[in-house]
C-alpha cells in the first residue's frame, strides 16, 4: 500500500527542543503523524502522513464508549553515525495483531506496520534526542470511531502513530524503584485483556497506583486474579528475581503482558553467563527467599524504562530490601548491554536492530 505524504506547511512546524535534559516522557510530539482508515468492505485505506493535528470525532464512537482500543510502544534511536535504528519492531507488529484479535478489531499486515513507522520516522529523523538515555518513542495506536451505540465491533477504524521524543528515564540516575505488591485489586484474570496491550487494562489499574504512591511507593506488582498468590507484572514491566547466576519470571499464563524486552532479557541472559527460567512465583515462597538472602536482585523490563532495579518490596506490610539499596551486578549488565545494542555501541549478535533508511 503506498502511504500518501501530505505538505506540512512551514506554520504548522513546531519549535525542536535543543535542552534535551528537559524532555520528559510522552509531552512533546513531533510535526508529523501516520494515519491509516480501515472500512468494512473496504479494508486498510487511504494511508496518509500528515501533519500531527487533534481528531475531530462523534461523541458516539465506540472507542468513547465500550474501550475498542489497544496501542503499542517501542523507540527508534540515532546512532553517533547519523543511521537511525528500531529495535525489533516486528514484535510489536506482531503483538498488535495478537491485541487486534482479542478486540475484534482488523488485523494490519506486519510489513504495513513496520514500513509505515519507517517512513515516518525517517521525515520526522531530526527530532530524535541524541543525549545518552534519550530516544524517539513511538506510539501506534488503533480506535473504533463508529458513530453509534450499539455493543458490536465497530465498521471503521483508525490506526495511527504518534511520535514523542523521550529523555533519559531516570533523570536522577539510575536508581531503584520501591514496590508494593498488589493483594487487593487485580490486573487481569484468566480468559481476560490482561495479554493484550489495550486502553481499559491501564484505567482499571490506576486505582492500585494512587493507593501505592500514598504509601510511599513508585508501582504495583500485581498477583494472579484467582488466588491472589502468583506473581504476574507490574504496571507496565514484566518483572524477573536472581537467585546468584539464575533469574527467574513468570511465565506467559494468558494474563501476563508478552513484554518485547521481557523476551530479549530471556534470549541475552543466557549469553552472559546467567541462566533463565519461566516458572510460577509464589509471594509467600518469594518473600521467604527474600528474607533467607536467596534472592540477591529484582528488576523489572519494559521498551520505557529498559532495565527498571527493583529496592523495596512491599506485601502486606512486611518490607524487604534488596541488594542494601543499589543497583545490582545482573540488573546493571542487562541494562548495559540491551542500552548498548540499541544504540549501536555493542554488536547486536541477534538481529533485533533494524535500519529505518
Ligand atoms: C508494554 C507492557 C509491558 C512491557 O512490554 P515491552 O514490550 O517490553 O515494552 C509489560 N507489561 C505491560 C502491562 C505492558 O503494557
Amino acid at each position: 500500500m503506498d502511504i500518501k505524504v501530505l505538505s506540512l506547511p512551514a506554520e504548522k512546524m513546531k519549535q525542536k527542543t535543543r535542552d534535551e535534559s528537559q524532555l520528559g516522557f510522552g509531552k512533546l510530539f513531533t510535526d508529523r503523524m501516520l494515519m491509516i482508515e480501515w472500512k468494512t468492505g473496504q479494508g486498510w485505506c487511504d494511508a496518509r502522513i500528515e501533519p500531527y493535528a487533534p481528531f475531530v470525532l462523534d461523541p458516539a464512537c465506540t472507542v468513547f464508549h465500550y474501550a475498542q482500543e489497544i496501542f503499542e510502544g517501542l523507540k527508534a534511536y540515532k546512532w553517533p553515525d547519523g543511521r537511525v535504528v528500531l529495535f525489533r519492531p516486528e514484535m510489536n507488529a506482531r503483538r498488535f495483531n495478537q491485541s487486534a484479535d482479542r478486540l475484534c478489531m482488523p488485523d494490519i499486515s506486519e510489513e504495513l506496520f513496520v514500513d509505515g513507522i519507517k517512513q515516518l520516522v525517517a521525515l520526522e529523523r531530526d527530532w530524535i534526542p541524541t543525549a545518552s538515555g534519550t530516544s524517539l518513542y513511538i506510539r501506534p495506536t488503533m480506535i473504533a470511531v463508529e458513530p453509534v451505540l450499539g455493543v458490536h465491533p465497530s465498521n471503521h477504524y483508525y490506526f495511527y502513530v504518534i511520535l514523542s521524543p523521550v529523555g533519559a528515564y531516570y533523570a536522577a540516575g539510575f536508581n531503584p524503584v520501591n514496590i508494593l505488591v498488589e493483594d487487593h485489586y487485580v490486573r487481569a484474570v484468566p480468559g481476560g485483556t490482561g495479554e493484550a496491550k489495550t486502553g481499559g487494562n491501564y484505567a482499571s489499574s490506576l486505582k492500585a497506583g494512587l493507593e501505592a504512591k500514598k504509601k510511599g511507593y513508585d508501582q504495583v506488582l500485581w498477583l494472579d486474579g484467582r488466588e491472589r498468590r502468583y506473581i504476574e507484572e507490574v504496571g507496565a514491566m514484566n518483572m524477573f528475581f536472581a537467585y546468584g547466576k539464575k533469574i527467574v519470571t513468570a511465565p506467559l499464563n494468558g494474563s501476563i503482558l508478552s513484554g518485547v524486552t521481557r523476551d530479549s532479557v530471556l534470549k541475552l541472559a543466557p549469553t552472559l553467563g546467567y541462566e533463565v527460567e519461566e516458572c510460577p512465583i509464589e509471594i509467600n515462597a518469594l518473600m521467604a527467599d527474600m528474607r533467607a538472602g536467596k534472592v540477591t536482585e529484582a528488576f523489572g523490563s519494559g521498551t520505557a524504562a529498559v532495565i527498571t532495579p527493583v529496592g523495596k518490596l512491599c506485601y502486606k506490610d512486611e518490607v524487604l530490601q534488596l541488594t542494601g539499596g543499589k543497583v545490582g551486578e545482573i540488573t546493571q549488565k542487562l541494562y548495559d548491554t540491551l542500552t548498548g545494542i540499541q544504540t549501536g555501541k555493542l554488536e547486536d549478535h541477534f538481529g533485533w536492530v533494524k535500519f529505518v533508511e
